[in-house]
């Protein structure tokens, strides 16, 4: 079997690089897969922490959990604390589990905020994760089938790519190492050969372009030109610096922790916890962000705080003649929902649909391809500015200036749509589904300003029985789980 883009050349062997060459050898064993990387540039190495569509992406690869998790130092991941966001102080939960039925009198939310009873305790006790994230358990279900809540991982980004080359490497990509100085265009505008700096050169059908923020084929080759998302996210610098473990126990959750200027994030690994402060550089030099993140630490650090530049957004154009960006070279957004990962799968997957046995993909579908990934990018864009949006600080400029943002249509009017009905409005390309919206919305303190009608056709005695029912069954179900360690543990001996 022939594909007419028969020699696949992958730029980068960073996490998108050879997540692209795993799945791309495995999906179409009759092409070619080679993937170019410089081991003297290096990996950009943060990104340790994902959204629940990774599991899919190795069961799709055949990949072994256990086998991974010891690979990668990797714990589980239930969701993502939030501090501080709404005011200092406060907490919540944004887990990816479910919160019932979501409208109508079956609503599980809105019967909540009927019953009004404090005894119920926080709308997340109504959530299994949600509550299994704050005692800090874990346990799967004995088959996928019977898994009642999604979770995802942390893990080693740097282990993450070598684990993913092992297994490239054994389904027969071809490894080249070496720096690339020069790309070389077809007459059609296309990319046609890569020359390395020791004069080698490279010929292939396609090109992904997975060479992080160089972004030196669709970026510097093809000249598309970059949407910048920075008037709405305007977070441009990291620090990051990963510590010992701390003494506390393993935390089956992501942490993001509001700051003056942005946000810190506290990673829990195996062996190190990740640590990193995401902020304006408008707003904050970076001396004082470094100070902020180095105080925020609770372990002995085992690397020099790094700085990371960035900006938010996306080229125009994610597949240009024969060339598709994947990862930091197709653009980015801040980490603070963990979705750079889940969009390369998202555009992997995608991409493999279109690469059909001896055909080019017609323009149409290359262009439906561009403008997918584009909606994909602006949904994710919409959900990370809610959790913004949202705050009522007032404590520093970037706060008053993140609470008074003028958003992008389609999110003021899916918050128009919640704030009026208690509507969770989905667009097409969502990668948050609507309890996760409602999760972000809940933990902001942000309610709609009537309830639905519809509600009284439960009697509240009613409601309040099966909301004490649904909460002391989860809570029953959580006390007789064993502690994330201790589960992880199980698992990793396998
Ligand atoms: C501060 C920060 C925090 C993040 N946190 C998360 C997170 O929690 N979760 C998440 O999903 N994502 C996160 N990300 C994004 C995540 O790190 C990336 O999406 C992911 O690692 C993929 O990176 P990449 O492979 O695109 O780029 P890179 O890892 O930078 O790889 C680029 C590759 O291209 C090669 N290359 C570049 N130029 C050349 C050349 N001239 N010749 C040959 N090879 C070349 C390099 O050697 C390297 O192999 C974060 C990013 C940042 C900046």
């Amino acid at each position: 079997m022939n594909t007419a883009y028969q020699r696949i050349v992958v730029v980068g062997g960073g996490s998108a690089g050879w997540m692209a060459a795993t799945a791309l050898a495995s999906a179409l064993p009759a092409s070619t897969v080679e993937l170019v990387e410089s081991e003297e540039i290096g990996i950009v190495g943060v990104g340790e922490a994902t959204f629940p569509s990774i599991r899919a992406f190795h069961r799709i690869l055949g990949i072994d959990e256990a086998q991974f998790l010891r690979a990668t130092n990797g714990t589980f991941k239930l969701g993502i604390e939030f501090r501080d966001w709404r005011t200092p102080g406060e907490h919540y939960l944004h887990t990816f589990g479910d919160l019932g039925g979501l409208s109508g009198p079956q609503s599980l939310w809105g019967q909540y905020r009927r019953v009004g009873d404090a005894q119920l305790g926080a709308l997340g006790e109504q959530c299994l994760p949600s509550v299994m994230a704050r005692q800090g358990r874990f346990q799967l279900a004995p088959s996928e089938r019977e898994q009642q809540f999604n979770y995802a991982y942390h893990f080693d980004a740097t282990l993450y790519a070598l684990f993913l080359r092992g297994i490239a490497l054994q389904r027969g990509v071809r490894r080249t190492e070496g720096r690339i100085e020069h790309v070389v265009r077809r007459a059609d505008g296309g990319v046609g050969q890569l020359k390395l700096a020791d004069g080698r050169v490279l010929e292939g059908d396609l090109f992904i372009d997975c060479s992080g923020f160089a972004s030196l084929l669709i970026g510097r080759a093809l000249e598309q030109p970059f949407v910048d998302y920075g008037h709405w996210l305007p977070v441009d610098r990291a620090w990051a610096c990963p510590t010992e473990r701390s003494v506390a126990a393993l935390a089956p959750t992501t942490r993001a922790t509001a700051m003056e200027a942005g946000w810190a994030w506290r990673i829990p690994l195996r062996n190190r916890t990740g640590h990193g402060h995401v902020f304006a550089s408008r707003y904050i030099d970076e001396g004082r962000a470094c100070e902020q993140l180095l105080r925020q630490l609770d372990g002995a650090p085992v690397a020099e705080p790094r700085l990371l530049r960035f900006k938010t957004g996306h080229r125009a154009r994610f597949w240009s003649h024969n060339v598709v960006a994947l990862g930091l070279s197709s653009g980015f957004l801040e980490p603070l929902e963990s979705t750079s990962i889940f969009l390369v799968q998202s555009g992997l997957g995608r991409l493999i649909d279109l690469l059909l046995p001896g055909v080019v993909p017609a323009e149409a579908a290359v262009a439906a391809y561009n403008a997918g990934m584009v909606r994909q990018f602006e949904r994710v864009r919409d959900f990370i500015i809610l959790h913004y949006c949202l705050t009522v600080r007032r404590d520093s400029q970037f706060w008053r200036d993140m609470a008074n943002l003028e958003l992008p249509e389609t999110l003021a009017f899916k918050i128009h749509a919640w704030r009026e009905a208690g509507a969770l409005h989905q667009y097409d390309e969502e990668g948050f589904d609507a309890t996760s919206w409602l999760a972000v919305h809940a933990g902001m303190g942000h309610w709609p300003r009537r309830a639905d009608p519809s509600l009284r056709d439960m009697p509240q005695e009613d409601a309040l029985r099966a909301l004490r029912l649904r909460r002391d069954s989860i809570a029953a179900t959580v006390a007789a789980m064993p502690r994330h360690e201790d589960y992880l543990n199980s698992v990793l001996a396998r």
